[in-house]
């Protein structure tokens, strides 16, 4: 018998299905070691075959199976051809999708493990070794191709000997994994709500459908309720679901909620999780212990069988496409799920993407609006505040008036506060008065963010620290300038103002440790009166109710984002955080502060008018050729070197201008220029951004130019891009 396997090597040349002879007991979806080009490498028995055009002479067997039980199921195998037809990945990416690397490398079972990684540059070591130590060539080969690998597989692999030889000589280096198991699982207790006639509703009609729906409702309209209903149904079915969330809305209250509803049953998937934890709840899914998988966007790939329903949480969020390779698009793959399953594909949103609110106004999709909060109560009350009217007025401080007077009065009601603002750190820029020095980080065109509980100068790009500057570096000036203000600087301000509030931050910085955001939420909802400060964290996933008042410091922000989301992004930010507030009074308030009140956005926004943003917006897209009327994709390309990453954007630029003659009038623009932030972690960054009438094969060919072009560059294609930097 013959086994059909793809080799776990990133690499086009070899994107392809080699033959080996197989083992009487080989299985489809078996990851085996086989002989590859002097080599040994993993690969994946994809298909079995009797037959074979390989030269009977030349084929080779498998070395051994790594699994007893295929690690790759069917449903995860056609998940992996649709993969490669429909994004373009190749064959080796795909599977590096649906199994996670602590799968693909297993051996995490035992309590001692260790990583090895390679120290040394590959020359190096070849040179090191010498020519006679075929085992540790290979090994070290292995460890450039993989960055880093299990000791006890390794040594399976090229030999213990080899591999402390190597160890030995400094070539590689053995590191312990700590093992951190067994991810939080807090219960609340259940509630078991008599549904609303809405949510019965609603539950009635995506029932055992073999659709996608879009769930329209406003925040606290019992959307959660309505999965959890159809997931509960679906269970007693015997049938099983994936809900999927933004990462930054899995909170311990979203957990708690799902733990205590399906006790047992659930299997979180997010990045928070250690490698130990998510090969455990993998492993959990995969062998049916769980049957509710809950999780931010690669939960996607979850190898759970008999999908019952599929359920994509604010659905508009931007972390629901990857943002670097290999490419997918969660809703795209979730889609596939679902119809493979024949099972509903609900996208739930109170601000659903102008994309899918169009596909659910064509059909595509079915609409089903939850248009009030469950509990009968009303939105809060957005008031805009005109913050030129207060600079006007003299008041050049981050708080208007009317916030500060809002915010007394939820004090002086011992009620809690949210305070909005889309920045961390302490200012976004620090720089010289007299002589215009600006501090920027070595390796990235962008400004330092000041923070000042630990003096330094961050860079959010990269992560690199600077001394924060007490004088200027140019000319010695101490007349420093410092930018807008961040999360760091609000807490400080609002410290002196309310000396005896609890004032509590959330933001990338304070929720660094393991359970830092549960145990800052934790607080923040045991103390009354308390305000809390944060970034885009607070806007989602949370239920405190006692919150009366949310002020949103500067919305504009990402309302001057230049591409064509902003508008989109900002409704739906403003939409979420305003959301937070009102979820047990009537009379909850929201300020939103801005220099431009009259914009439609806001206007829209502070109505809570969905419907009248969407006509607005969707006609503007459509005059102005935006999509969804078009698609707007996006080639990123970056290298150290600038001139090889210049050279390269010419050479794609040249090979897609050809496209215009192939679909003549079908491509409206199609640029090269450096991107908007030049340079990341020492890499030049070009782009190449066109727009074009959708077209699922102009797609495919702008994929397939980018992906042809071989050189030492990194080129990410992105689709309807969510941010441009
Ligand atoms: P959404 O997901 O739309 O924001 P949730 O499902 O979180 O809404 O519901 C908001 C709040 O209302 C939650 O505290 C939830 O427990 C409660 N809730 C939901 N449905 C009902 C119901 N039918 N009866 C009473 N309370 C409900
Ligand atoms: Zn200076
Ligand atoms: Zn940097």
């Amino acid at each position: 018998m013959y086994a059909k396997v793809v080799v776990d090597i990133p690499n086009d040349a070899v994107d392809r299905v080699f033959d080996y002879i197989g083992f009487d007991d080989t299985q489809v979806g078996m990851r085996v070691l086989v002989p590859f080009a002097n080599r040994t490498v993993m690969g994946y028995v994809i298909a079995l075959s009797e037959t074979t055009d390989c030269d009977l002479k030349k084929i080779k067997s498998i070395i051994k199976h790594l699994d007893s039980v295929p690690k790759l199921k069917t449903e995860i195998l056609s998940l992996t051809d649709y993969l490669v037809g429909h994004f373009f990945l190749r064959k080796s990416d795909a599977i590096r999708l649906v199994l996670p690397s602590c799968v693909r490398n297993d051996n995490q079972h035992e309590q001692n493990r260790f990583l090895i990684s390679l120290i040394v540059d590959i020359d190096t070591a070849i040179n090191t070794i010498g020519k006679r130590a075929k085992n540790q060539l290979s090994a070290v080969a292995f460890l450039s191709e993989q960055g880093e690998a299990d000791y006890t597989r390794m040594c399976d692999m090229f030999g213990r000997a080899s591999i402390n030889a190597l160890i030995e000589k400094g070539m590689i280096s053995k590191e312990k994994i700590r093992k951190l198991r067994a991810p939080i699982s807090m219960k609340s207790k259940s509630e078991n709500h008599q549904l609303t006639n809405s949510q019965s509703e609603a539950v009635e009609q995506i029932t055992n459908q073999d659709k996608t729906f879009l769930l329209h409702g406003v925040t606290g309209s019992g959307k959660t309720e309505v999965y959890m209903t159809i997931i509960e149904q679906a269970l007693k079915e015997g049938k099983t679901a994936i809900m999927l969330v933004p990462e930054i809305s899995l909170t311990p209250q979203m957990m708690s909620r799902f733990n205590s509803r399906f006790p047992s049953d659930v299997a979180v998937l997010h990045s928070g999780l250690s490698e130990g934890e998510r090969f455990d709840e993998w492993e959990r899914i995969f062998v049916g212990d769980a049957h509710v998988v809950l999780g931010a966007r690669s939960a996607v790939f979850a190898p759970i069988e008999n999908l019952g329903v599929i359920i994509i949480d604010e659905e508009h969020d931007s972390s629901y496409v990857s943002e670097s390779n290999p490419r997918f698009n969660t809703h795209d793959v979730a889609e596939f799920r679902a119809r493979y399953n024949h099972c509903p594909l609900i996208l739930g949103s109170a601000t659903p993407s102008i994309e899918t609110f169009n596909k659910a106004q064509k059909g595509i999709y079915n609409l089903i609006s939850l248009p009030e909060r469950v509990n009968g109560l009303n939105m809060p009350k957005i008031e805009i505040i005109d913050m030129l009217n207060e600079v006007m007025d003299g008041n050049t401080t981050p708080f208007s008036k009317p916030l500060l007077n809002n915010l007394q009065k939820c004090i002086d009601e011992k009620n809690q506060a949210m305070l909005f603002i889309n920045r961390r750190g302490f200012a976004s820029f620090m720089m010289c008065r007299e002589c215009g020095y600006r501090a920027k980080c070595d390796d990235c065109e962008v400004s330092l963010v000041y923070h000042k509980e630990d003096k330094e100068l961050k860079c959010h790009f990269c992560g690199k620290r600077y001394r924060a500057l007490t004088h200027c570096p140019s000319c010695n000036s101490t007349d420093i300038k410092y930018g807008a203000l961040g999360t760091e600087r609000v807490c400080e301000d609002l410290k002196k103002l309310f000396p005896s509030v609890p004032i509590f931050r959330m933001d990338n910085d304070t929720t660094r440790g393991k359970n830092a955001h549960q145990n800052i939420l934790s607080e923040f909802s045991a103390t009354k009166p308390s305000i809390l400060v944060g970034t885009q964290m607070i806007a989602k996933g949370h239920d405190y109710p006692d919150v009366s008042f949310v002020g949103i410091l500067d919305a504009d922000v990402s309302l001057y984002n230049s591409d064509f989301k902003s508008n989109e992004r900002t409704f739906q930010l403003v939409t979420q955080v305003a959301g937070r507030a009102g979820r047990k009074t009537d009379n909850a308030h929201v300020v939103l502060q801005t220099y431009a009140p009259k914009h439609y956005v806001y206007r829209f926004a502070s109505n809570y008018d969905y419907l009248g943003f969407y006509d607005k917006e969707v006609n503007l897209r459509q005059t102005t050729q935006f999509p969804p009327y078009t698609n707007i994709l996006r080639i990123l390309i970056s290298s150290v070197s600038d001139n090889l990453a210049k050279d390269t954007t010419k050479e794609i630029l040249d090979e897609c201008m050809m496209l215009k003659t192939k679909f003549p009038g079908e491509i409206i623009f199609l640029q090269a220029m450096p991107s908007p932030i030049k340079r990341i972690q020492s890499k030049y960054r070009y782009q190449i951004l066109t727009r074009y009438l959708p077209n699922d094969k102009i797609t495919s060919e702008f994929y397939s130019i980018a992906d042809r072009i071989k050189k030492d560059v990194s080129i990410f294609v992105e689709l309807n891009p969510n941010n441009l930097r």
